[in-house]
């Protein structure tokens, strides 16, 4: 099978085929750097890595752009308040930022720039825009004329009536029922110089507005056409309509080809979580409240296709965290496991099968929650076989690809604490070396710190071995 992705453009599951063969150059909108990240945001950055993490699997090489808006209405209130320049204000968020990304394992983008580095080529665009006529000037702020632009509203299908030609929004956000022109650049105010907010420009001092800096930093670091532009849903309308607007109306190309757009995650009563709103969940809470990242990352992606809506919940979490240590301890077992000296004829069909079936589901609109659902039902059977005795050296390599497949994806199964392994059996030999001695205390005390890391472990007849505790387990 091809790789197929749903193109909100078309409304349609549509083959995939970069324009630049082998190489796809990808582009999604990343945060606004004005505070933490709430877990809504971090499932529309690891559905980043998912779509990143299947186009390399596919065999392409990608060249990924994820911007921070390090700019923005909401960062210059927060700043003034603070009584700080806007690079001093969001240094710690960025940097927090990329923690967090860190501690969910998202492989890194190949450029993460920021606005505010990117102001000339902004002010090109712009520029530019004013003298073809599809921006104009007003009162020192320049905005975008939407009644320039025939095709504006082609990706979220907006009704054109609605649209209010001439009217004006200054503001970077703003809902549905103000479809109007919209800033490109907004004028300066004497705070704005105080906090390191004002620019030069040709058309007046100011700063730019929110939507022009995806368009200028895609084109520098990808070119006119990008093969794919990703963003959270919410973005689709008026983000990405005027991205669109902005940059086929400078460049004269089409500027993404296929779109794709994650769905909202929902707070426990199944509103939309949202930093504006109040009620916002960081990793950090999740941490803090004993949430293994892995098992985020895990529930994040896995839970649920990217284009339905999930709820947050410690129940959702805790069943994550127990599909991580399920496939971990397969994974560890099967490590162990000497092979028997015949393989399994119809194990090896089934791992076969399950292998294609799971490469299937991920080429189909990366369906990973499904190819997952495939895997852990193998996986009981593939149990059953180890009990039995029935595991054989083809057998064991397959399982072995069949887990490293999932993992390009998931990556949870061998993402250890580097060394933990390691480590857990030189304590398992101390913990030995102390019996032998009759040093019970020390012995005891071993087991325990163990068990504080959440590891357990079991005398058995082939000696002791070592285990990850269920949640329910750890207190
Ligand atoms: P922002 O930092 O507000 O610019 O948003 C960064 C990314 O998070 C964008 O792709 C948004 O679409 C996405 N996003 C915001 N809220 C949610 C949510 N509740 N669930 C999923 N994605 C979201
Ligand atoms: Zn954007």
């Amino acid at each position: 099978m091809t790789l197929r992705l749903h193109n909100t453009l078309t409304g349609r599951k549509e083959d995939f085929e970069p324009l630049e063969a082998g190489h796809v150059r990808m582009y999604t909108c990343g945060p606004t750097v004005w505070n933490y990240a709430h877990v809504g945001n971090l499932r529309a950055f690891l559905f980043y890595d998912l779509v990143r993490r299947h186009l390399r699997v596919s065999g392409y090489r990608v060249t990924h752009v994820m911007n921070l808006t390090d700019i923005d209405d909401r960062i210059l209130d927060q700043a003034m308040h603070a009584r700080t320049t806007i690079e001093e204000y969001v240094k710690p968020y960025a940097q927090a930022f990329f923690e967090d990304m860190a501690a969910l394992r998202a492989e890194r983008a190949e450029h993460y720039p920021r606005a505010t580095e990117h102001i000339p080529e902004m002010v090109d665009m712009i520029s530019s825009l004013i003298e073809h006529e599809y921006a104009y000037i007003a009162d020192g702020d320049v905005y975008f004329r939407i009644d320039s632009f025939p095709r504006y509203g082609e990706l979220s299908h907006l009704d054109r009536a609605g649209l209010k030609a001439g009217v004006r929004v200054a503001t970077d956000k703003y809902e549905k029922e103000s479809v109007s022109d919209f800033a490109l650049w907004k004028r300066s105010h004497p705070e704005d110089e105080e906090i390191g907010a004002s620019w030069d420009a040709p058309f007046g001092k100011g700063r730019p507005g929110w939507h022009i800096e995806c368009s200028a930093m895609s084109k520098r670091y990808l070119g006119d056409t990008l093969d794919i532009h990703a963003g959270g849903i919410d973005l689709m309308f008026p983000h990405h309509e005027n991205e669109i607007a902005q940059s086929e109306a400078a460049n004269h190309k089409t500027f993404a080809r296929v779109w794709l757009h994650s769905e909202h995650l929902s707070d426990a009563t199944g509103e939309k979580m949202s930093k504006s709103a109040g009620g916002f969940t960081t990793l950090r809470d999740l941490v803090a409240a004993g949430h293994d990242p892995l098992a985020v990352r895990m529930f994040l992606i896995a839970n649920a296709h990217y284009r339905s809506r999930v709820r947050l919940s410690p129940e959702a979490l805790h069943a994550a965290a127990e599909q991580v240590r399920r496939l971990r301890e397969f994974a560890e077992r099967l490590d162990r496991t000497t092979p028997a000296g015949e393989d399994d004829h119809a194990l090896a069909r089934r791992t076969a099968e399950v292998r294609a079936g799971y490469r299937d589901a991920l080429d189909d609109d990366l369906n990973l929650p499904q190819g997952v659902g495939l895997v852990f039902d193998h996986l009981r059977e593939a149990n059953a076989a180890l009990d039995a005795g029935r595991v054989g050296p083809l057998n064991k390599d397959a399982l072995r690809a069949l887990l490293s497949d999932v993992d390009a994806h998931l990556d949870v199964i061998r993402a250890e604490e580097p060394g933990l392994a390691e480590e857990v059996e030189r304590l398992i030999a101390e913990r030995e070396t102390a019996r032998r001695e009759r040093d019970f205390a020390r012995a005891d005390r071993i087991r325990e710190d163990l068990k504080s890391r959440g590891i357990a472990l079991e005398d058995s007849k082939d000696g002791v071995r070592w285990r990850r505790l269920r949640p329910a387990e750890r207190s």
